[in-house]
């Protein structure tokens, strides 16, 4: 019988986010700076190490595994990771299994998504204008990321759009998106901006509560309590007029962690047990070591033995250093 993830906090770790490359085709401004340095390969796990510890971590009681990046599409053969990963779901030992991407490859994969066993994906999607979506994500082309929507609901797979709200920037546009979502049948989380890695600015200038969020929405919308809960920071409320839902996800405003149920795992094999802490364990070298599971798992448990309490992001007009150094793009939000 093997051990179940428990923390010294009594909570049961059983939601695995794993991100399969640190690479991207998008510069979104609040995640990466332009000139963003990527691993070298060799530091990089193969997708067979992915495999291997994804097992491991199924084994320990992962039900929900997340495939993030960077852009997780963009990596080389990553449809063959999904495979392996959707037999799991086959055999009832992972109960979903999903991707968060910016969608620009999806054109290509949302069929073999949904071959896969995956259902739900998120798609990231800051705008709908598509001016500011290139100003925001630098290098992105809205009409494939449209296209890759398409291709998805007509695979099949149930999208979520996450949006990171910015002040002076989609903040008069919310409204819209939330009118578009109800048409398009999408749900639709709304983001904090938070403050990991340095993006060339500071993060003050950038941020949006969500409260004040919520505030103007309420003028024009119903937001009616959701008891849809999914161990993570969002809330959710249900828009009357359109039946969607709607989630905030409010680090910063609000904390969320007494619920937490996740780590997550970078494409180097280093498990972050927060993602607004630092505290960190590399699975790579007992990965590389022995082929022995045993040593793998002995040092997964070690890991969520120090699975901190909570974050402390702040966001202060003078405190210009990220929360964290880490960018966002390493675990994958
Ligand atoms: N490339 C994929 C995508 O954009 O969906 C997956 C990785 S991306 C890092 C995951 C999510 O993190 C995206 O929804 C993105 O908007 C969000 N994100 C990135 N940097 C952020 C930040 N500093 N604060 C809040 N959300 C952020
Ligand atoms: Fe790439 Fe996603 Fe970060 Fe944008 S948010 S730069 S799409 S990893």
């Amino acid at each position: 019988m093997i051990d179940h993830m428990i923390d010294p906090f009594g909570r049961t770790v059983d939601y695995l986010r794993v991100s399969v490359t640190d690479r991207c085709d998008f510069r979104c401004a609040y995640c990466m700076s332009e000139d963003m340095s990527f691993l070298p390969k060799a530091e990089v796990l193969s997708l067979e190490e992915m495999e291997r510890l994804c097992r491991n971590f199924i084994d320990l009681g992962v039900r929900k595994l997340r495939v993030t990046g960077g852009e997780p599409l963009v990596r080389r053969n990553v449809m063959w990771l999904f495979q392996q990963l959707g037999r799991h779901l086959d055999s009832g030992a992972l109960d979903e299994l999903t991707v968060t991407t910016n969608g620009s490859q999806l054109s290509r994969h949302a069929a073999d998504l949904y071959a896969c066993g995956v259902r739900r994906i998120n798609v990231s999607l800051d705008t709908l204008n598509p001016d500011k979506f290139l100003a925001i994500t630098r290098w992105g082309k809205f009409d494939r990321v449209m296209a890759g929507i398409d291709a998805a609901q007509e695979a099949g797979l149930a999208v979520k759009i996450n949006a990171v709200a910015l002040r002076d920037f989609n903040e008069d546009e919310l409204d819209r998106m939330v009118a578009w979502c109800g048409e398009r049948e999408l749900d639709m989380t709304l983001i904090e901006a938070m403050p990991m890695g340095d993006v060339g600015r500071n993060r003050a200038d950038q941020h949006l509560s969500l409260a004040e969020v919520r505030r103007n929405l309420e003028q024009s919308w119903t937001l009616q309590a959701s008891d849809h809960h999914t161990g993570g920071p969002a809330s959710y409320v249900t828009v009357a007029e359109t039946g969607r839902k709607l989630g905030f996800i409010t680090p910063l405003s609000h904390n969320f962690c007494e619920a937490c149920n996740r780590v997550r795992l970078t494409c180097t094999g280093t498990l972050f047990m927060c993602l607004g802490q630092d505290d960190a364990v590399d699975l790579r070298a007992p990965l590389r070591a022995t082929a022995d599971d045993e040593v793998l798992r002995r040092a997964i448990h070690g890991a969520i033995a120090h699975k901190p309490k909570g974050h402390d992001f702040v966001i202060d007009r003078d405190r210009a250093d990220p929360a964290v150094a880490r960018h966002m793009s390493v675990t994958g939000g």
